[in-house]
């Protein structure tokens, strides 16, 4: 077998500290690394952040030989490219984006044994002589990254990706590497095949995401709400995800009058506009990225600290990859969803208009689910593994906000019943259902033109409420659709009718027992605690090391992160090292961006703290 040999635990270990800087490995990272070195075939799927990369990267290092990768992501290789060489290891990148000249000198490299890691673009594949010309190269293993491009039944399906099997009848001796972050059981079995993996040793790792914290807010989206919010935390950089471009457009540019740097990003812009847009946001310009679900997909940010949904999401696994893109770092990071139940209605809308009934029916189901999530007064991380079939165990998992801030079930039985029979009185006295809006000013006594219209201050539920706010009143009657007292109806203006269980509870006054939202707004809360442990740190000597990491990454016109991550500059601001070999204890200092960086870092440090 190519490329099969034996390495000393302690040589890779080593590796890992003297290129990458780490003193451990992620789970899964060192057995798959070991599987790859005893030249197998491998399937590993890690979630975002799991560490993918390095299972290809540091066994690229221990063998003599190229490692051909293969990428969909042609935007992102010369960064990937920048962080390698950054980090003193030889790699190159092949895609359409070079001259001529310039593929002919990075194949002569390659021939000469002057890199480690080729990038390669999956479009080169389908060009004959390029096949021919990998054949007279030393090629050690292919690792093909985002190998769910390979598969129909994934969400992102690149037909040049097909023609990676092409390779592997040609290079019928070499090992194949399948890494992925998304795959059903479908989508899994399809990579297997269509690589025509032999024997491959399979890896999953765990789909949690330990460090991001997960919320959902019923408090009522609006610009200034995500301003207060994003006020809350101007060190911090992120994604809001919207429904809409027109959305995007306007929310950045709403943000941008309050003074927060943030940019669209959309499938309406043109291509050259969104790669700007992306690139101001990878290299740390803007701090707010307002997107449609177009924007994410290979964000190699590792620095992402917030992402936050200002629109439902169609499905709750587009909600966990979208929030993926948080925390790759392994440094806290939050996760905020806006959710109303008229979100729900809209939704409906949309669906409505869809063409087929199949389609309509898995669109209901995906909204169905999602809107449970989002309901749920359960841990939101066991609802999020539990869709992928994962098992969560522990009671409480300290990060997400039910766990964090567990809403108290309190007895609101004379409450519903106010709620109840004035929606049904309603009814019965003008013949057609109203919004809950009306229903609530009918119980708080309001004075509208539609009560004097309709005269519904002659109902006796007509101010019966006020002892009770307006958004308290909204709460409960949220609390009363999710338990199924209420309904809404999406296609006839939202209106809402008490339900055959509700009507019951009416009559025989049973307990209706709801949870209560937390006391606390989104703007007086603080950052969330975290299930990670993130020590304190100096946050003045964080602020002058992040400064500091700008000004290289900029002279060397490569992303912040490719200098060092949020995690690295964090350690240092908490352990303060006053010398190179202090330095290098710190996990993510390598040995050769010590010998770049580590006098400006140090002496940064000195003069901070
Ligand atoms: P993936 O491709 O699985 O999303 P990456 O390979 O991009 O993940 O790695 C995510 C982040 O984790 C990067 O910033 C990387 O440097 C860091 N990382 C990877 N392995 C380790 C490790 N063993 N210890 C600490 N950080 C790591
Ligand atoms: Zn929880």
């Amino acid at each position: 077998m190519v490329g099969a040999m034996t390495v000393e635990a302690g040589v890779v270990s080593d590796a890992l500290k003297r290129y990458f800087g780490f003193d451990a490995f992620r789970p899964l990272q060192e057995a798959i690394v070991g599987d790859v070195l005893a030249g197998r075939d491998v399937f590993a799927l890690l979630p975002t952040g799991g560490g993918k990369s390095l299972c290809y990267q540091l066994p690229a290092l221990l063998t003599p030989g190229i490692t051909v990768v293969i990428s969909p992501l042609i935007a992102l290789m010369k960064d990937q490219v920048d962080a390698l060489t950054t980090a003193g290891i030889a790699a190159t990148y092949l895609n359409s984006s070079l001259e001529y000249d310039e593929v002919r000198e990075r194949i002569d490299g390659l021939r000469r044994g002057a890199y480690r890691l080729l990038y390669v673009a999956p479009e080169r594949l389908a060009m004959p002589s390029f096949a021919a010309e990998l054949a007279t190269l030393n090629v050690t293993r292919f690792a093909v990254d985002e190998a769910h491009c390979i598969s129909e039944w994934g969400h992102d399906f690149r037909p040049d990706y097909r023609r990676i099997s092409d390779l592997r009848e040609r290079f019928a001796g070499v090992p194949f590497l399948a890494f992925t972050a998304t795959a059903t059981d479908r989508v899994r079995a399809d990579i297997v095949e269509r690589l025509a993996l032999r024997n491959p040793a399979l890896h999953v790792g765990s789909f949690n995401r330990p460090n991001l914290t997960y919320r959902v807010t019923r408090q009522k989206r609006s610009p200034e709400a995500l301003i207060a919010w994003l006020e809350a935390r101007p060190d911090d950089a992120g994604i809001v995800y919207v429904g809409s471009r027109a959305a995007a457009d306007d929310l950045a540019s709403r943000l941008k009058k309050a003074g927060i740097a943030a940019l669209p990003y959309h499938a309406g812009l043109d291509a050259d506009k969104r790669s700007k847009h992306q690139e101001r946001f990878i290299r740390d310009k803007v701090r707010v990225i307002c997107a449609t679900v177009a924007f994410g997909m290979g964000i190699d940010k590792s620095n992402v600290r917030f992402v936050v949904h200002y629109d439902l999401p169609k499905s709750v696994e587009g909600y966990y990859q979208e929030t993926g893109r948080a925390g790759r770092d392994g440094v806290p990071a939050e996760c905020l969803l806006f959710f109303n139940h008229g979100d729900v209605a809209k939704f409906e809308r949309f669906i409505q208009e869809k063409e087929s009934e199949a389609e309509r029916a898995v669109a209901r189901e995906q909204l169905d689910r999602m809107t449970r999530y989002a309901y749920s007064n359960d841990c939101r991380r066991r609802d999020l593994l539990a869709y992928f079939g994962e098992a969560f165990t522990e009671l409480n998992c300290g990060g997400c906000d039910n766990c964090l801030e567990p809403r108290p079930a309190v007895d609101a039985t004379e409450a519903a019943q106010k709620l109840l029979s004035c929606i049904e009185r309603i009814r019965r006295s003008s013949g057609f259902g109203v919004g809950i809006a009306h229903v609530i000013d009918v119980l708080l006594g309001a004075e509208t033109d539609k009560i004097w219209r309709w005269n519904h201050e002659r109902l006796t539920t007509y101010g019966i409420g006020k002892d009770r706010s307006k958004p308290s009143w909204r709460a409960l009657a949220d609390e009363l659709v999710r338990l199924g007292y209420v309904a809404v109806d999406a296609m006839h203006f939202n209106t809402v009718s008490v339900t055959e269980t509700g009507r019951q509870a009416l009559t025989d006054r049973t307990p209706i027992v709801v949870r209560e939202s937390p006391p606390t707004t989104e703007r007086g809360r603080k950052r969330a605690p975290s299930a990670v442990a993130d020590g304190p740190y100096n946050a003045e000597v964080f602020r002058a090391l992040r400064d500091l990491r700008k000004e290289i990454a900029d002279e060397r016109d490569v992303p912040a992160y490719v200098v060092f991550s949020d995690a690295v500059l964090r350690a240092m601001a908490r352990e303060l090292p006053r010398s190179p070999a202090q330095l290098l204890k710190i996990s993510g200092v390598g040995e050769k961006k010590l010998a770049d960086f580590g006098a400006r870092f140090l002496s940064a440090i000195a003069e901070s703290a």
